[in-house]
């Protein structure tokens, strides 16, 4: 089947910088820009491919549709995505700023800056009391590096091939932007950071599994970066909660139940007072000075693995034309709680696509990681 570009509209003009495109993966979300790939004028017609998109179609075309050609988006979104960004946002900064003798305290201007409201909302202090004290762990654990920065959020685009004849999709361009790519022992490593809630040998596991740093090498390979390998990252979330404090009613109540198993009668215990800010920043720095709060992996890339790339999206953008011209999109079972959490669209596809569980928990809201505006449709963003 052809990838003929006859369903897709012209290119519109932009009077101000509107992100082509939104990526994300897992907890971490960055745009791309028409300057990012060259400028307006040398913008592609075609429709932008991200790996997002890519991933999620491959998982569950029905999970596509739910997303990218109904736009429905949870109205509750989870806690790990803004954390991440920002982290990754804060990662950026610091390594930009390699050399200025004030970027800790810029970084931290940055964190202090994406979240106004901590002095009345509870969750923004929660976050900031963590990215600060993650960052400034970060800073004291790596104050040099065993690397040379080469780049720094680096975007690229390529072609998509068809793998029987060497011909560029007329439909699809790929397009991504790794977090770094850096110099080690004389090689080139892709720089990928990542968040967790736990660093084991099943999650260092998964790390081989990273389609979409295999997809970006193979990429930045095409445009002069001979890639070798992932240097991944690691920065561990800590489950630390400043503490509330007690009320009256709880000091009496573990007062008299102290008392009660002492000899003699009484108890000698304190009020518990909630922690302040410095006292919780204190017990977050004594925690990210632990070894194992930051890890370093370095992964070579599978040769194998990258030939089969260029067959597996050319592959994964003609079943969804497919899927799109037929109207058919399957539902993957098997996906519905992967990562051992559930889909985020299961209630809606439990109840058979009933529309009160569709307009009570969803909202309509373009992909962000897709707002292909210069090539896609209103109504349909495609890949
Ligand atoms: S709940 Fe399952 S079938 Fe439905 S969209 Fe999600 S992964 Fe696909």
């Amino acid at each position: 089947m052809s990838d003929s570009p006859a369903n897709f509209p012209e290119p519109r003009t932009f009077d101000e910088p509107v992100p082509l495109v939104r990526l994300g993966q897992g907890d971490y979300t960055r745009d791309i820009y028409p300057a990012d790939l060259g400028g307006a004028e040398s913008r592609s017609t075609k429709s932008v491919l991200t790996f997002s998109a890519l991933n999620t179609f491959r998982n569950c075309a029905r999970k596509y549709k739910h997303r990218y050609v109904d736009h429905l988006q949870p109205r509750e979104k989870p806690e790990n995505l803004s954390f991440g960004s920002v982290i990754h946002g804060g990662l950026e900064r610091w390594y930009r700023l390699t050399g200025d003798a004030n970027r800790l305290w810029k970084v931290l201007d940055f964190i202090d800056a994406q979240f106004p409201l901590r002095g009345s909302d509870p969750v923004q202090k929660d976050r900031w009391h963590r990215a600060r004290a993650m960052l400034v762990g970060y800073a004291a654990r790596y104050p040099t590096e065993n690397f040379a920065v080469v780049e720094i959020e680096k975007v690229f685009h390529g072609e998509i091939r068809n793998p029987d004849t060497g011909r560029p999709s007329q439909t699809f361009v790929m397009s991504g932007k790794a977090d770094g790519i850096v110099r080690l022992d004389g090689e080139l490593y892709l720089l990928e950071h990542k968040t967790a809630g736990s660093i084991d040998a099943n999650y260092l596991d998964k790390l081989w599994t990273d389609t979409q740093i295999a997809l970006y090498s193979y990429y930045l390979r095409q445009v002069g970066y001979p890639i070798v390998g992932v240097l991944y990252n690691i920065l561990l979330k800590t489950r630390l909660k400043q503490r509330e404090g007690e009320t009256q009613e709880e000091y009496e109540a573990r007062r008299a139940e102290l008392a009660a198993k002492n000899k003699s009668g009484k108890s000698t215990a304190q009020r518990q007072l909630p922690e302040t800010d410095e006292e919780f920043q204190a017990r977050l720095a004594e925690w990210y000075a632990k070894p194992e709060a930051f890890h370093r992996e370095r992964i070579y890339l599978s040769e194998d693995r990258l030939a089969m790339l260029q067959e597996e999206v050319w592959e994964i953008t003609q079943q969804y034309l497919d899927a799109r011209r037929r109207g058919k999109w399957l539902l993957n079972t098997s996906n519905c709680f992967a990562y051992d959490r559930p889909c985020e669209y299961l209630p809606y596809c439990q109840s058979n696509f009933n529309p009160n569980v569709r307009d009570n928990l969803f909202e309509i809201a373009p992909p962000h990681e897709e707002l292909a505006v210069g090539a896609a449709s209103d109504a349909e963003t495609t890949f």
